[in-house]
């Protein structure tokens, strides 16, 4: 297609014009299909927490600019559910910072450390929100491809010999690490944590680690945050997302931590970008944060049920269902079925069976 309407655009950001899920949503509203080719759930988050925005809103005590790196309280509560889970100490004054989303987080963060030229590793396929940010930060991505489930005989699994040899070119500085994994569903292992922290220590990299579906996870499998590994913390920028630990992806409200000094260097450019954001929401994820441990437990029970449903109605369909150890996401393979490309059959899938999904 031409893309004329584009020659105001800078070359290096016009291949990305188009979102996939921005596609695919159109897509599912234009025939009327079931969209499964976004991470949202099928339902709200919590009342209480729906009622504190309201209560902000209401009072007036959420509707002008909060401070410029987030509620005190809501980072204080960042710092506190980061010790609860993981035992990792954050300071809310200097250690963490709000952001529109864990998507302005990623972006600021990659705009902030970042050279131009500095190469940016991702494990692929990944979330497509990452091609672009690294572009507008005039990085150069490294796209580390995932081993496959015809490789593993399970899942996606991470190549940490790729990983490896990606990290030791001398422009490699920054590991773009997601786990649990967004397409996926992949969980890093505590070994392939182990590996990506020897890696990144041994090439000196900066590991931003976005952790958007820490709270969706199965069992057997468990979440560990690499900034918990040896010697990670001071090199690792955590990011994590209140849309999807509660279920309101439009409030869009999101956070980093980390050492002082990655972090100061993410609020600079932050700052500058949305300023500050999602006033009446700050207060309700705040206490979405503190909320009991039954909530989260209450959280991933439902996804569970549902992945299972979802898999094994797939697998009944002749699908190859990829194990998916967390998040919103099940991977199929599409050659059972009669198409030997995913793109083909996510175009045709709505008309056929009023259902949307998103090739890899
Ligand atoms: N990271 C990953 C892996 C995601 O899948 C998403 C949302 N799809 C985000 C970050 C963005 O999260 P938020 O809505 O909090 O900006």
């Amino acid at each position: 297609m031409s893309n004329d309407h584009l020659d105001r655009l800078v070359p290096r950001l016009r291949p990305f014009e188009k979102s996939i899920f921005g596609e695919m949503s159109a897509l599912a509203t234009r025939v009327g299909a079931v969209n499964l080719g976004q991470g949202f759930p099928d339902s709200d988050g919590p009342d209480e927490l729906k009622r504190i925005a309201i209560e902000a809103i209401d009072s007036g005590s959420g509707n002008q600019y909060p401070p410029v790196h987030g509620l005190p309280d809501l980072r204080l509560a960042i710092a506190e559910h980061q010790q609860r889970f993981y035992g990792l100490t954050v300071d809310p004054v200097t250690d963490v910072v709000v952001t529109t989303g864990a998507s302005e987080a990623l972006a600021a963060a990659l705009i902030a450390l970042v050279n131009q030229g500095d190469q940016v590793i991702v494990l692929e396929p990944y979330f497509d929100l990452y091609a672009a940010a690294i572009a507008i930060a005039e990085g150069e991505r490294i796209a580390v491809p995932l081993r496959t489930p015809a490789q593993t005989g399970s899942g996606f699994r991470l190549d940490a010999e790729a990983l490896r040899a990606a990290a030791s070119s001398p422009r490699a500085r920054i590991l773009l690490l997601n786990s649990p994994h967004n397409p996926t569903g992949m969980v890093l292992t505590d070994a392939e944590l182990a590996e990506v922290a020897d890696i990144a220590i041994a090439h000196d990299l900066i590991v931003i680690s976005d952790e958007a579906y820490e709270h969706l996870v199965f069992e057997p499998n468990r979440h560990v945050p690499i900034a918990t590994l040896p010697a990670m913390f001071e090199r690792t920028v955590t990011i994590g997302s209140g849309g999807k630990s509660f279920s309101f992806t439009g409030w869009k409200v999101g956070w980093a931590s980390g050492p002082a000094d990655l972090v100061a260097a993410v609020r600079v450019v932050r700052q500058h970008l949305s300023y500050v954001s999602g006033g009446p929401f700050q207060p309700a994820i705040a206490a979405g944060l503190r909320l009991p441990d039954f909530y989260f437990a209450h959280l991933i029970e439902g996804f569970d049920r549902r992945r299972h449903s979802l898999s094994n109605g797939l697998a009944e369909l002749g699908f190859g269902v990829c194990a998916t150890d967390g998040t919103y996401f099940v991977v199929t393979d599409v050659r059972g079925v009669g198409y030997e490309d995913g793109e083909t059959f996510c175009r045709e899938l709505p008309e056929r069976a009023g259902v949307v999904a998103i090739p890899i």
